[in-house]
Formats: structure tokens, sequence, C-alpha cells
């Protein structure tokens, strides 16, 4: 394993890129050359049904015209590529078949009629549902599945997705290099699917798989997956593995603070919230962009940079070589 610095920016295609998206680029860009590090651009396209026409190619004209060039990514492959979630499958698959095999992870033959009347037992008893112990049909579970039974429901090709068996109360002791230490009692935490109906992975499993396999040391990203953490470090003890550091950046908000600032707010200011034009696919319909609205790529960056950051001097503008 390398001790040199690996990070990674880690976009869905799910639309263009949002600046908040080019400031995680940004930070884990600065991270990796403060250290002589490698910036890695992985595309992560594991759900097709949010998958929008474009986005990659938006996303990697983005970086480059904002000057934050990766190291290794789509058309840059390096020894731990393909750096496209799609094209990973069959990765994701035997990992998942481990923690079947080890007993962390068991098949769920839910169906959407059968959760959706299970959700509505729970809010009629003013109770919160969450799949756990009680819902799991697995073999070593007091709902008693046998293995035949199990069998034979595979060789129908019954609909299964395949769910985390999270550890009745344990205490998971999580770190945060920004928030600090965090503490989270694994019972409120529920049975996560790590493999969906479709044969593909979800966000979670892809995601902790890559970052293990391609030696990602520090996780730099959005604030929004603070939540997903305790998830993503019982995974990683499930697998046996270290895991990287987490570091979970504040977002960019609406001007009221309450919420991610969208293209209306964007509109209302004045002020695009995409780095280039976007048009969408589908819809047609289209966005400013900063590149077409005539601002300098390197007046981008040293905003993006100074929101939430000061060096305590009065210097306004930082080249990015300075920052
Ligand atoms: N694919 C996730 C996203 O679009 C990545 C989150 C992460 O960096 O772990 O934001």
């Amino acid at each position: 394993m390398s001790t040199s610095v690996r990070v990674r920016f880690a976009p869905s295609p799910t639309g263009p890129l949002h600046i908040g998206g080019l400031r995680t680029a940004l930070y884990n860009y600065l991270f990796a050359k403060k250290h002589q590090g490698t910036f890695v651009l992985r595309i992560e396209d594991t759900d097709q049904n949010r998958f929008v026409e474009g986005a990659e190619d938006y996303i990697v004209e983005s970086l480059n015209w904002s000057g934050i060039p990766y190291d290794e990514g789509p058309g840059k492959e390096g020894e731990f590529g393909p750096y496209k979630q799609s094209l990973r499958k069959d990765i994701y698959k035997n990992y998942v078949d481990e923690l079947i095999n080890n007993g962390r992870a068991y098949y769920a033959f839910d169906t959407t009629e059968s959760l959706q009347k299970l959700r509505e037992e729970a809010e009629a008893n003013g109770e919160k549902f969450a799949y756990g112990p009680q819902n799991r049909l697995s073999l070593d579970n007091s709902l008693k599945l046998s293995s035949e039974d199990l069998q034979k429901r595979l060789d129908a090709n019954e609909a299964y997705v395949i769910r985390f068996k999270t550890s009745p109360a344990q205490k998971l002791f999580l770190k945060d290099e920004i928030r600090g230490h965090i503490e989270v009692d694994t019972s409120v935490l529920d049975d996560k699917i790590l493999f969906k109906a479709d044969g593909l992975p979800t966000y979670h499993m892809a995601n902790i798989v890559d970052d293990h396999l391609m030696e990602i040391t520090h996780v730099i990203r959005g604030e929004e997956w603070l939540p997903s953490l305790p998830l993503h470090v019982a995974l990683y003890e499930a697998f046996g593995w270290e895991p990287p550091k987490f570091a979970h950046l504040p977002l960019i908000l609406k001007p009221n603070g309450k919420g991610k600032l969208s293209k209306r707010d964007g509109d209302k200011l004045g002020i695009p919230v995409f780095p280039l034009e976007w048009k969408d696919p589908k819809t047609g319909s289209e966005a400013a962009g900063y590149r077409e609205g005539g601002y300098l790529p390197e007046t981008l960056i040293n905003t993006l940079a100074l929101l939430g950051w000061n060096d305590a001097t009065e210097k306004e503008f930082y080249k990015i070589e300075e920052l």
C-alpha cells in the first residue's frame, strides 16, 4: 500500500456540475498538490435511473476549463482504473459475495408492496420504519430461511436485493477531520441495500470498494455525505480494511442558509451556479455558465477558495499555485 496522498473527486453524472461540486474538486486538487499526491476523477454512474447524457463530458470540460486537471481518471487511465463505475460491475459483485459468505450481508426478497405494508404498520405505531434484524429472512436469524429454501428462491429467479447486516448495538467511533470525533450506536442504523434488484451496486457499496482499491488516503467531500459515514466505516470494518481519513466540507448555501444554493437562487442573484453553460438534453432548458458569462476561470476559483477560508490577511486574490 502506497503512503503518498491519493484523493478523489467522485461525481455522479446526474446533471451539470454545480459550483459546490467544483469547490469540492478544488479542495481535493489543492490537497493533492500540497502533498505531491495524486488527484483522481472517478465517475459514479451506477444509478441508471438518474444518468444524464452529456453530464460526464461536462464534468471533465469544467475541470479543465477551471484549471484543476486530474492525474488519473477517464481518458487518463492509471494503474487503478477503469475510473468509471459502470465498467467495474464484476468487481463489486465479487466483494458483495464475500460479505454474503462471511455472513455480513444477505439476500432480501421483499416486494415493493410488502415493504410498503411494513412502512405503514410502523407509521400506525408512530414509529419510523427501519429495516433490521426483525425483517432479516437470513440463514442465521430467528426468521429462519433454510439454505434449501434460499437456493430454491434464487433458482426461481425471484427478485432480490442484497442488504448489509448492521451489527447489533455496537458503538462506532468515527472521526471527521473537520467535525472531530463522532460516536454512533449501530442500533440506530438500518440494514442498507448494497446491491439493487437490477444487479448493480448502490452508491455506498461501489464507493467504499473503489476508495479501498484505488488506495484513496483522504476522502474530501460535501457535508451531505456525513450521515453515510457510519455505514461506510461499518463496511470497512466488515471487510477488515483500514478506512481512509474523512473530511466533510460545508456546502454553498442559499442566502437564507436553508439548503444548497440552487439554479433558481443563482438566477435571482444574477450569478450562474454552473461553471459552463448547460442545456438539459431532456427538457431542452438552458442554464447560464461562468465561461459564457465572460468570467475568468481564475476569478471563479479564487471566489470558491475564499468562501469559508481566509489566511488572516487583507489579500483578496490568490493564484491557484499560491492556494
Ligand atoms: N457520487 C457521490 C456524489 O455525487 C460521491 C460522494 C462521495 O464523494 O463519496 O456526490
